[in-house]
């Protein structure tokens, strides 16, 4: 599945190869990658012939490319999706869906949409061309240069969910997806299932700055294939095999302390951790609730005395059978009721 690194390569080569060209032709081969596209295959085509492509850019892994008209081509590369600049004599992919004949700047060219899996897809997002309505809600990346780390921080520490599952919501960071996500968190020495409200300040800051270094390095590595115009962006790229200290190494030795890296069920995939350098969060332990009538033998039998001392401890536990207490015997210690 491509990560955010590999769709801004892909969508820094559209800036390079197909920005000022016009659209002359588009061609569906298959309905289903512009089923979002509310006006059909035919309409689809019919809404783009004649554009021009005006810049090609990006929110979180959704790729837009502004047109002359203020419309836009809105696009996902889904599982499995490519975006190739191919010349029109080379043979037809396997499972190209969509073709873009283009004139102007890349003359002769072809844009084409390959998709195998076929989650991803294309449309037309109408007046889209400052940013498709359809992916407003979309928070900004941390390769965005507008990106607010400070909100991103104070948001993570107001939620108790767990600091993965945080960084995996596109409503809060877009962009880093599950392999990005468990390198940062190796990086920072986190277990994923640590809840964010009981991170500090500089935990969660160090780990947003662990996830932008892991995406920025495999951005660089990938950022070598386009000049051939031939975009691969199945994950395939080199940083996949030499980089990784936690992601895909089940059993493998960790890089920093030879415990053998484990992998865990998480959200239908896989979480990778070390489990010597991220511990496993320690659960809040739970107070055994004692049935009330053991307790109220406990009171009878003579530990009423305790009831007071135990009200004004300041631990929670005690807190608790103190209230329990008062509910029995409220009429009777009404003077010292905790705050
Ligand atoms: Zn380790």
């Amino acid at each position: 599945m491509p990560e955010l690194p590999e769709v801004e390569v892909v969508r820094a080569g559209l800036e390079r190869h197909v920005v000022g060209a016009t659209i002359t032709r588009v061609e569906v081969l298959h309905p289903r990658p512009v089923r979002r596209d509310l006006r059909g295959p035919t309409g689809f085509a019919a809404a783009l012939a004649g554009r021009r492509i005006e810049s090609a850019r990006r929110r979180g892994k959704y790729l837009w490319l502004p047109l002359d008209n203020g419309d836009a081509l809105l696009g996902h590369l889904g599982m499995s999706g490519q975006l190739l600049v191919q010349p029109p004599d080379s043979p037809d992919e396997r499972h190209l869906r969509v073709r873009l004949a283009l004139s102007g700047a890349s003359e002769g060219r072809e844009l084409r949409f390959v998709d195998q899996r076929m989650f991803g897809g294309l449309s037309v997002s109408t007046g889209g061309g400052e940013l498709p309505p359809e992916i407003a809600h979309i928070a900004r990346d941390p390769l965005d240069p507008e990106f607010d780390d400070d909100a991103f921080v104070a948001k993570v520490r107001r939620r108790s969910s767990g600091v993965k599952r945080q960084l995996l919501d596109q409503n809060l960071v877009s962009g880093v997806g599950n392999i990005y996500a468990d390198e940062a968190l190796w990086r920072a020495r986190l277990h994923g299932e640590r809840p964010g409200n009981r991170l500090t300040r500089s935990q969660v800051a160090e780990l947003l700055g662990h996830a932008r270094e892991v995406m920025l390095a495999a951005l660089g590595e990938g950022g070598t294939s386009f000049d051939t115009l031939y975009v691969n962006v199945n994950g395939e790229s080199g940083y996949f095999d030499r980089s990784l200290h936690a992601y895909g190494r089940e059993n493998e030795p960790c890089d920093r302390c030879g415990a053998p890296i484990r992998r865990v069920a998480f959200m239908n995939r896989s979480s990778f951790f070390c489990p010597v350098c991220q511990p496993v969060p320690r659960r809040r332990r739970v107070v055994p609730v004692p049935p009330p009538r053991r307790l109220t033998r406990a009171v009878s039998g003579g530990t009423l005395e305790d009831g007071p001392a135990r009200l004004q401890s300041p631990d929670r536990s005690r807190c608790y059978i103190g209230r329990f207490l008062y509910g029995q015997g409220a009429d009777r210690l009404p003077e010292q009721r905790p705050a």
